[in-house]
């Protein structure tokens, strides 16, 4: 049957159309310079460690590698440079991976003052060169079970404990604590008393790549991706994280929890 339409019914039809083509276009507009913007960030930070190990190798080349003491630290300071590259490379896999939304949760109960100790296990020599402690903000630690993907919880307590060691102060400390919220709710806290970040930051924190002290964190070697990989996955969870700093005081990263049934 023919569509019989009045002028009007047709004219906002007309609009419509043109209005979702226009988004559409818009949309790709921003997708492409996300893209673009994501490409240069990458090689950007592909860049220093690749030159730093560029260097070593040319200057072994050129004649270091005559010398066995200069010839085994160059080559360690040059494995110290792919070390990071890989690193970089592994952050940007799995952030690719959380925003294409490309990753499922393997969900499971677990102990999570169970995986604090774990993780505090691994990175309480890291803690020590710093001369920070590490410590938990309870008496008698009990386990307390919680529902999501332990391996991704672990990584994310990883990265705000790497944080808080990186940007913590020398001699300082490192709290973490786990707290009933509401009735089926734990809230995960992790405290330094290091340099603290300024509001105009907070808001900005978890993009990729963003960094508060653009050369100072370069020097602390991450990759610029640990907080956005910790909000993509506490969002997968459901979950909530929050950021409280105060400049010389210090930060305090939350993140919220279910509670195992
Ligand atoms: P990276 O540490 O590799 O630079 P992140 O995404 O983990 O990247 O952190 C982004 C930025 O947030 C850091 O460069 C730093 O400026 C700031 N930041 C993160 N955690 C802390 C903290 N605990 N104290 C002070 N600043 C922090």
């Amino acid at each position: 049957a023919p569509v019989t339409t009045d002028m009007k019914t047709l004219t906002a039809e007309i609009e419509k159309f043109a209005k979702d083509k226009k988004v559409e276009i818009d949309t790709l507009r921003i997708r492409e310079e996300y893209r673009k913007e994501f490409l240069g960030n990458v090689s950007h930070e592909l860049k220093t460690p690749l030159f730093t190990v560029q260097g070593y190798i040319h200057t072994l080349l050129d004649g270091a590698m005559e010398d066995k003491k200069v010839r085994k630290k160059y080559l360690q300071r040059a494995a110290k440079g792919v070390d990071r590259l890989i690193y970089i490379i592994k952050d940007l896999d799995l952030i690719t991976k959380l925003e294409i939304g490309d990753l499922h949760l393997e969900v499971s109960d677990f102990d999570i003052i169970e995986l604090i100790s774990n993780v505090f296990d691994l990175l309480e020599m890291k803690a020590a060169k710093k001369g920070i402690a590490l410590v938990f903000d309870m008496d008698y630690p009990k386990p307390i079970y919680v529902r999501g993907d332990k391996e991704k919880i672990q990584q994310v307590l990883t990265n705000l404990v790497v944080n808080s060691i990186k940007y913590g102060s020398q001699d300082g400390t490192t709290e973490v604590s786990v707290e009933n919220l509401i009735k089926n709710k734990v809230i995960v806290r992790v405290t330094d008393n290091g340099e603290g970040i300024a509001e105009e930051h907070l808001t900005r924190l978890f993009e990729r790549f963003y960094r508060v002290d653009k050369s100072g964190s370069r020097k602390e070697g991450g990759s610029g991706l640990g907080l956005a990989i910790v909000k993509h996955i506490i969002e997968a969870h459901n979950e909530k994280i929050y950021v409280e700093s105060v400049i010389d005081v210090g930060s305090e990263f939350s993140f919220t929890l279910e509670k195992s049934k």
